[in-house]
């Protein structure tokens, strides 16, 4: 059978089923066996592999999973494509599920559980852009069975997701990714190897999720982290003091002295290490 990711036969199945992509709902469907591949080689699948798939479109990367995984649950928003899905995947493909919903509105412990069982799973995706932070957040809170998370986004979201201190690309987003993951760029998407194509280019990150995490407050934590880097271009001190905190100038430079953090530092140059030392000698907020 000839393969989902040759732009003819996306075309022919598309024009069949009288498709229109969506643009609300972020369809732009790849159309390179190679990216699809080099996906799937970037979540370093085995056999023994639960997959999950958020964003199937027409089957393109769920193909390549199911022949790689052992088995693959997807979850898609649109109903338009379930004959398609039907005819490009479920009917060739038997250890594929399909499960029609919007992934955020959706109890994943739950699904997962009724597919997986017990099972350790990782997520692959083409993520749609207009919800790529959400669904990132939603995976990794819902305190899932989650190994890795291998998407493609928006390339400029993926340099935040591994930005380093001390970079344009550090900010609140890397500090609560890199809080719950040890991040990989894999490789940089130009625009044309997908179907229509997007206004910018993407990138292919995988977030190896950490398996023990510090013991403290992560709801201090991560409003500490917001609240410094409200003011980009001020002082830590500035940008603490003045987020509207009930906390006096004073408590909060104690703090940082504490913490040993000089208080006209940006916050682009503190490291995880030092946000969470300064959120542990923070005052109670
Ligand atoms: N995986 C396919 C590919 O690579 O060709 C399609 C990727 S396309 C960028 C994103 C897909 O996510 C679309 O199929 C779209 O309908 C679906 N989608 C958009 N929002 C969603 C949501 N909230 N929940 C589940 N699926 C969603």
């Amino acid at each position: 059978m000839e393969r989902l990711f040759k732009p003819k036969r996306v075309t022919e199945i598309l024009n069949r089923h009288g498709f229109r992509f969506s643009k609300a709902l972020g369809q732009n469907f790849l159309i390179d066996g190679n990216i699809v591949r080099k996906i799937v080689d970037s979540a370093e699948l085995t056999e023994d592999d639960y997959v999950l798939e958020i964003g199937p479109g027409i089957g393109t990367m769920t193909e390549e999973l199911s022949l790689r995984a052992k088995k693959v649950l997807c979850v898609e928003i649109d109903n338009r494509l379930k004959p398609l899905l039907q005819e490009t995947i479920l009917d060739n493909y038997d250890n594929v599920a399909i499960h029609f919903a919007d992934v955020l509105k959706t109890d994943l412990n739950e699904l997962v559980k009724e597919h997986f069982g017990d099972n350790e799973f990782k997520v692959v995706a083409n993520l749609p852009y207009y919800v790529t932070t959400p669904i990132i957040t939603k995976l990794i809170e819902d305190d899932l069975n989650l190994k890795s998370i291998t998407v493609m986004v928006q390339k400029e979201v993926a340099s935040r997701f591994a930005g380093e201190p001390s970079t344009k690309a550090y900010g609140s987003l890397s500090v609560f990714i890199q809080f719950y993951s040890n991040v990989v760029y894999n490789f940089t998407v130009p625009k044309n190897v997908f179907m229509p194509k997007p206004n910018v280019d993407s990138a292919v990150v995988t977030l190896n999720i950490k398996e023990e995490l510090p013991n403290i407050d992560r709801d201090k934590f991560f409003r500490v982290v917001r609240a410094s880097f409200s003011k980009r271009r001020k002082t830590i001190i500035n940008s603490l003091s003045t987020y509207g905190f009930d906390a006096s100038k004073e408590e909060i430079k104690k703090a940082l002295e504490l913490s040993n953090i000089d208080e006209i530092r940006r916050a682009e140059t503190l490291t995880s290490e030092e946000f969470i030392a300064l959120s542990i000698n923070f005052p109670n907020i």
